[in-house]
């Protein structure tokens, strides 16, 4: 109990802190005497997985339902004595995480994969505190997963990597995503994480002298131009994203600036700015290299200038620069934008409410091809995306590989189907045309209504405008056989010696 408040770096009002320790004392009773397979009392984990979630999201009724979370799974205790003794809103949050635990192994891998995103997703969209606290609990089995056997390891750390980490990586939680994905891929890829690592550290040795100097340029250079800031800290990339970023790089970590990159911690966004614009200054930057996230979010919610600059020895490094806050929503996601408050008032969810509003949308549209769940989950919430801008600079984020139709729907489903032509850059394109990165795209409209065709369906790629162009292909086309087979007959019968004409 004392270890939980201690590393939860957050005043609860007392009446607050009665309640976690009564939920604490509630599952100590309720677990007693069931061990962990690394031989420590049970109720160790739930305690460790509240003290996790605490220090990214500490509200009380969440740290509450993360300690009792596996209550009514392993014990005797019911979902109606929760609900008496801790209200109904823990009750409920225990009732979420229990439903998302039973999970159902089907015949084939695939459908098992799908089956459980599902509930997931459904479980998100519902309550996001749930996911908050499966994550966690999740995070608390990978740290102490060494006591299972390597059966059990393997099974888990795929299922951590492939599902887990994304969902976390989604919700903005920076710091959960890394741990979870490095934790995994070291039990799942032993050999390829410690070369990896190995490789990793023997290059940032090599490097470690100009990391230094740099940084202490930087933060002369900020003071004489009479810039304040937080501080500027380093950070080395995380194994798992790296040694995926080495496969795009043929093996050579030579090629790859951000192996190291500093990190500038600003007070404001306008001195985010002019910190780098004080940096391209005094150090020239790669061309192409910037990368401006606090005019275009990421979809997770994050934000962050980038750049990349030779040092005066030609060596490269990438800068961030963002603000406390910023850096703050990158570690903790949605859990930071639900909890900073603002005039005394809790800030609501702003990125992550959009996106469960998108979620709720698109799972009722793959209710009707659940085919297509898997591959449209895939493309649509996990494949790195692309912002793409209307000619009035509003921002469309759409995924890799996205064409003009695409954009055209993600604006408005009329503006797909009125859809004759694109420009992309001011410039005629094809609205097959793929998109890349911050591309500006008009669309064309035809006067009358545009005619979707099949061939449309091979270029959508987001599973919003395939269940739309498909839609109006099923309205529009149902009589295309009949009429192919009109025409035919009249083409036929017209050619046709006259005695074969029927009268
Ligand atoms: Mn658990």
């Amino acid at each position: 109990m004392q270890d939980l408040f201690k590393s939860i770096p957050h005043k609860f009002p007392a009446k607050d802190k009665a309640l976690i320790e009564k939920a604490i004392e509630f599952a100590t009773k309720a677990h007693t005497g069931q061990k962990r397979k690394s031989g420590e009392d049970f109720v160790q984990h739930p305690i460790s997985a509240a003290t996790i979630l605490g220090q990214i999201f500490p509200d009380t009724a969440t740290i509450c339902a993360t300690i009792l979370h596996d209550i009514t799974e392993d014990t005797e205790t019911s979902h109606e004595n929760l609900e008496k003794e801790f209200g109904e809103e823990i009750a409920k949050l225990v009732d979420g995480v229990t439903k998302l635990g039973h999970v159902r192994l089907r015949n084939s891998k695939d459908e098992y994969y799908v089956e459980n995103l599902r509930k997931m997703f459904i479980a998100t969209s519902q309550d996001v505190r749930v996911m908050l606290i499966k994550l966690a609990d999740r995070l608390h089995n990978m740290r102490t997963l060494h006591a299972l056997s390597d059966e059990k390891q393997q099974k888990i750390a795929s299922e951590t990597l492939e599902m887990y980490a994304p969902i976390a990586g989604r919700l903005g939680i920076g710091s959960w995503k890394d741990e979870l994905e490095d934790l995994s891929f070291q039990i799942v890829s032993p050999k390829e994480y410690n070369e990896t690592k190995e490789a990793l550290q023997t290059e940032l040795a090599k490097r470690d002298k100009n990391i230094k100097e740099m940084q202490k340029e930087l933060s002369q250079i900020l003071k004489l131009e009479g810039i304040k800031f937080e501080e500027i800290t380093g950070r080395t990339k995380r194994i798992y994203s790296l040694s995926k970023k080495l496969l795009r790089y043929e093996n050579d970590i030579t090629k790859i600036y951000d192996l190291h990159a500093l990190r500038i911690i600003t007070r404001s966004t306008g001195d985010c700015y002019a910190v780098l614009g004080i940096i391209h200054k005094h150090f020239n930057p790669v061309p192409g290299r910037v990368k401006d996230f606090i005019a275009t979010p990421k979809p997770n919610g994050y934000q962050s200038i980038h750049t990349t600059v030779f040092d005066k020895s030609g060596e490269v490094f990438e800068v961030q620069i963002r603000t406390d806050l910023m850096h703050e929503t990158a570690e903790r996601g949605i859990a930071a934008h639900w909890f900073y408050e603002e005039k005394g008032k809790p800030k609501q969810l702003e990125k992550g409410q959009t996106w469960f509003a998108e979620l709720r949308a698109w799972q009722e549209e793959m209710a009707a091809h659940p085919e297509e769940f898997l591959e449209g989950l895939k493309v649509d919430f996990f494949k790195d995306r692309i912002f793409v801008l209307t000619p009035k600079g509003d921002v469309k984020d759409l995924p890799v590989g996205a064409s003009v139709i695409d954009f055209a729907f993600a604006v408005h489903s009329d503006l797909g189907y009125q859809m004759m032509g694109a420009k992309i850059g001011g410039k005629i394109a094809k609205i097959t045309d793929e998109l890349k990165q911050g591309d500006v795209v008009e669309i064309l409209k035809s006067k009358k209504a545009a005619t979707p065709s099949r061939d449309w369906l091979l270029a959508a790629k987001t599973s919003h405008a395939r269940s739309l162009i498909r839609k109006y292909l099923q309205e529009n086309d149902k009589g295309i056989f009949q009429r192919v087979r009109e025409l035919k007959l009249q083409d036929i019968s017209s050619s046709l010696p006259t005695f074969f004409r029927k009268k």
